[in-house]
């Protein structure tokens, strides 16, 4: 039987075999098509074939071919969802991370990993325009908008002693997914959101908002907390955040700002964003707009005694381990998280080494890339934009010939796309139209990028309309 313990000419043996294996990664990425031409089937065959009692020892790398040829590679051209192509230092950060695996519960825990955390959170709350916030790194912004909420409800409605009752969340129709699960998960009642209309160019209506307090108040019911998106995951709308933050102080209603798509454009553009600095807590993600490897979320909150009225169990957090501030730091006692992977190291390891400014003009680059996408779509008759292009997001479609039902052609342009390999977008719904969606949130992407998408879509619908 093998002992768990490798010695030291294995470890360097299977170090450079993966190693090996990430180079080539990098050096096909932009050879491969962007979607694996895989089968649900074929890859179960390849890796459902369960564990051996007796282990594999080198040859269990064998398996490395097949996992990189099923696996999405995200070159330029990946276009889907909010995504990037994971900047190669980091991913080096992320594997010292494991191979140090400390867990950063508190400073105790790991002195240098918690100060890494704590140094870096404050550099980006500072340049985010929120001087003075805290927070802490998580797994993402579906997290981050539940801390958010739960910190919401503690503030305004508290219940961690004695259970949730209902009280009203309001927030626009365009807000993400996150927003209603984290209000079922908190016990609040997903009949206590509101879903406030948005104006032709997707953002939040102050006025309807106003309303719905107001309908809200008469009826007797509570409200809490607003949540403002800085960037839709649909069309990159930002919501009107003065505005919000305005009623919000009014009704003294928590503000949350969801910038787990946009917030981090405040680096490059802060002008396009806003104020974050308005809110209570805001959730970002730097897996998204910071080219981080997943996963890599974060929650900067104002009010750090807030935080720890909603995630500490005990009141144990004054009695100080150690007389030094620094070193009684925990941050279990500001999350929802206990044991912590040191996700840090690789966003302070990809800044320290490429610099702030390479990725204020990186972000930039992508801003600026979205208008020239929608510029060049815009010289296509066959094409038009369907929505306005606030930050990266690019929504758009096929014409299509008269008679034509133009959801079902840009839906088949999608699946043809995709399948051909060569470019990856995704779709959203624009008041009920099917349409393309193409996010730069990505470093590698070029110029030549863009064009190739635009060919990719013409020639597509070009095939279909042919048949
Ligand atoms: C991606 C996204 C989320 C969810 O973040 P995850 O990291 O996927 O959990 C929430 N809100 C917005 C606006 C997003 O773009």
């Amino acid at each position: 039987m093998r002992s768990l313990e490798l010695d030291s000419a294995e470890l360097e043996d299977l170090t450079s075999e993966v190693v090996q294996a990430v180079r080539r990664w990098n050096a096909e990425l932009d050879l491969r098509p962007i979607a694996p031409a895989s089968s649900g089937p074929q890859v179960l065959d390849l890796f459902g074939g369960g564990i051996p009692e007796a282990g594999l020892g080198h040859d269990a790398l064998a398996f490395l071919p097949a996992l990189l040829e099923h696996s999405r590679a995200q070159n330029g051209r990946f276009f889907g969802y909010v995504l990037g192509s994971a900047e190669p230092v980091a991913a080096l950060g992320d594997f010292l991370a494991s191979a140090l695996n400390q867990n950063v519960t508190s400073w105790r825990s790991g002195p240098a990993a918690a100060t890494i955390e704590r140094a870096l959170v404050d550099q980006l709350a500072g340049e985010l325009g929120c001087d003075g916030f805290s927070g802490s790194f998580c797994g993402g912004g579906s997290s981050a908008n539940l801390m958010g909420l739960a910190m919401a409800r503690e503030s305004k409605c508290a219940a961690n002693e004695i259970g949730a009752r209902p009280a009203v969340v309001y927030a626009s129709s365009e807000a993400h997914m996150s927003i209603p699960k984290a209000v079922a998960l908190l016990g609040l009642g997903r009949e206590n959101l509101r879903l406030v209309s948005v104006d032709d160019r997707c953002k939040l209506r102050a006025d309807v908002l106003r309303e719905a307090i107001a309908e809200d108040l008469r009826a007797g019911r509570q409200p809490i907390a607003v949540v403002a998106s800085a960037g839709t995951v649909n069309t990159g709308a930002v919501d009107p955040l003065d505005e919000i933050a305005s009623i919000a102080r009014e009704h003294e209603l928590h503000l949350h700002v969801d910038g787990a798509y946009g917030g981090l454009a405040a680096l490059a553009d802060p002008a396009r964003i806003g104020l974050l600095g308005v809110a209570e807590t805001i959730s970002f993600d730097l897996h998204k707009w910071l080219y981080q490897p997943v996963d890599c979320g974060l929650l900067l909150f104002r009010d750090r005694d807030l935080a720890r009225r909603t995630f500490s169990y005990t009141d144990d957090y004054v009695t100080a381990f150690a007389d030094d501030p620094l070193e009684a730091f925990a941050f279990f006692e500001e999350s929802l998280e206990l044991s912590r992977r040191f996700r840090a190291l690789k966003a302070w390891l990809s800044l320290l080494y490429h610099g702030m400014r390479a990725y204020r003009a990186s972000t930039g680059e992508d801003l600026e890339r979205a208008q020239q996408l929608a510029r060049k779509i815009q010289e296509h008759a066959e094409l038009e934009l369907l929505a306005p292009v606030e930050l990266s997001v690019v929504c758009f479609r096929a014409r299509g010939d008269r008679g034509v039902n133009v959801d079902e052609l840009n839906r088949s342009i999608l699946t043809t796309l995709n399948r051909r390999g060569r470019v990856y977008i995704s779709n959203a719904t624009i008041d009920g139209s099917f349409a393309l969606r193409a996010c730069l949130t990505n470093h590698r992407t070029s110029s030549g990028d863009l064009d190739v998408l635009v060919d990719e879509v013409l020639s597509a619908a070009a095939s279909l309309t042919a048949d």
